[in-house]
């Protein structure tokens, strides 16, 4: 069970020394209860102390990250059973499965449409973060050449190792040392073999239910054995599979355990979940994605890549990942769209991420090269800026003064979103010997009105 605030502070040193940035030891026992602060940040805490509320304080669901190097990427470390009671953590991995039956040049167009997924969206870059390597062969030698194909084409993409067999398991993940792969397909006959190879390359090891293999019962109870079993012979790095398949019990199995992991602090189902959503039907998979994103899967394997099963998952993801209580927003500053020159355009808008980038994207459409006044409004669109007070002609005014902008442009014309029209005359009576312009009201009609201003030039 968590610990409470007191529990915690009867830990501390109770010296009040303030190094942890908190007045008291007291506060700062309060926010390691609510999981507002790391340990890491007193100093002066025994190692008894630590043992004790290291397990106390760390997340529910344990960190763990899948690869090495700028791919790699983080899973677990989740606090709440609701995106509103706070945040997600850590955006769940997408993963293409690779079978090893494939010929080497199948298996290459694969692994390229992996690297070839990127793509940028509100200045995150998006992509299939991962391969699932699948042992379909059963052959331990077939499985270590797709292996080695996979290793070499796409070196640093992280990889799940999936097989039942631990020969086949160690002759794979040779080609992954220290690239801290997953090994998918641990189970009570295999968990000792599959633990020690997971010691000697440093892996996580992937744990299933006999039911994720067509037997039957199993499921959360038979994980939780397991994940202690394993525990207990040295691996700490786990994800786990209840076996569950259907869209029912997806929601059903990634509840409990993310609700016991993270109301009862159940340790043995404290582990990042990986789903697998391969289906015939491009469309049942994507469903079954989705199902996935939404209810805390933080591996979803899937059977093929499809540029508008990739938007329509990337989308989902991004906005469940958002943290509510920030607006995605941007530096506050002019930019530069192409290579403006003292006569190109000057537009002004507000620091919402989506509105950044939908309006430069559409001035870069326009081809010609202009400069993008960015004003900070706290992260809020245009209109809900206006309204809040925050769009002001006063503080336009005072921005474009602040910015610089007067010494790098010849002209004095300064192009308004059409929403905020009504702004006009404050702004010119604020900004001495400047006239403002009404551009279009929604950002589709940039291109438009840039090319009829050149046509009237
Ligand atoms: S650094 Fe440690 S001892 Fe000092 S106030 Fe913080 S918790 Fe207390």
């Amino acid at each position: 069970m968590a610990l409470t605030g007191v529990e915690i502070f009867k830990l501390l040193p109770k010296t009040n020394c303030k190094k942890c940035g908190f007045p008291t030891c007291l506060a700062f026992a309060m926010k390691l209860a609510q999981r507002q602060a790391s340990l890491d940040l007193c100093p002066d805490v025994s190692e008894e102390a630590k043992q004790k509320l290291g397990e106390a304080s760390a997340p529910p669901v344990r960190p763990i990250t899948l690869g090495s190097g700028d791919k790699a990427v983080k899973m677990g470390e989740e606090t709440v059973l609701f995106r509103h009671d706070k945040r997600f953590v850590n955006p769940c991995v997408f993963a293409l499965e690779i079978k090893d039956t494939l010929a080497e040049d199948d298996i290459n167009i694969k692994v390229n449409e992996v690297i070839e997924s990127e793509i940028d969206r509100v200045g995150q870059k998006l992509r299939i973060d991962a391969i699932a390597i699948i042992n379909d062969s059963n052959d331990a030698v077939k499985f270590e050449a797709a292996a080695k194909v996979i290793a070499t084409k796409a070196p640093g993409i992280p990889v799940i190792i999936c097989t039942v067999n631990p020969q086949a398991a160690e002759a794979a993940i040779k080609q992954f040392a220290d690239e801290k792969p997953i090994i998918y397909g641990v189970n009570s006959g295999n968990a000792e073999a599959m633990a020690n190879i997971a010691k000697t390359y440093k892996a996580i090891l992937g744990i299933t239910a006999s039911s994720a293999f067509g037997g039957s019962g199993g499921g959360l109870d038979e994980i939780s054995t397991l994940t202690e079993k394993v525990k207990s012979m040295g691996v700490e790095d786990m994800v786990i599979d209840s076996g569950a398949r259907k869209a029912k019990e997806i929601i059903e199995h990634n509840t409990l355990a993310r609700r016991a992991a993270i109301k009862k602090n159940f340790k043995p189902l404290g582990y990042p979940v990986i789903t697998f959503a391969q289906r015939e039907d491009n469309l049942v998979e994507l469903l079954i994605s989705v199902v996935g994103v939404a209810k805390y899967s933080s591996i979803i394997v899937l059977s093929s890549i499809e540029k508008w099963k990739n938007l329509a998952m990337f989308t989902l993801r991004q906005n469940i990942y958002t943290d509510p209580q920030v607006p995605m927003q941007v530096e506050q500053k002019v930019y530069k769209i192409g290579e403006p020159l003292p006569e190109s355009p000057l537009f002004i808008t507000t620091n919402f991420s989506l509105t950044y980038f939908i309006v430069s994207g559409e001035v870069e459409n326009s081809k010609v090269a202009s400069y993008l006044a960015v004003m900070d409004c706290e992260g809020l669109s245009v209109l809900t800026a206006w309204a809040a007070g925050k769009f002001t002609a006063a503080k336009i005014a005072q921005f474009i003064k602040e910015a610089g902008i007067e010494n790098e442009i010849k002209h004095r014309e300064l192009i308004i979103p059409g929403y905020v029209a009504i702004l006009s005359g404050a702004i010119e009576d604020k900004l001495e010997g400047w006239k403002v312009t009404v551009g279009p009201r929604e950002a589709n009609g940039i291109p438009a009105f840039l090319r009829s201003r050149m046509a009237g030039k």
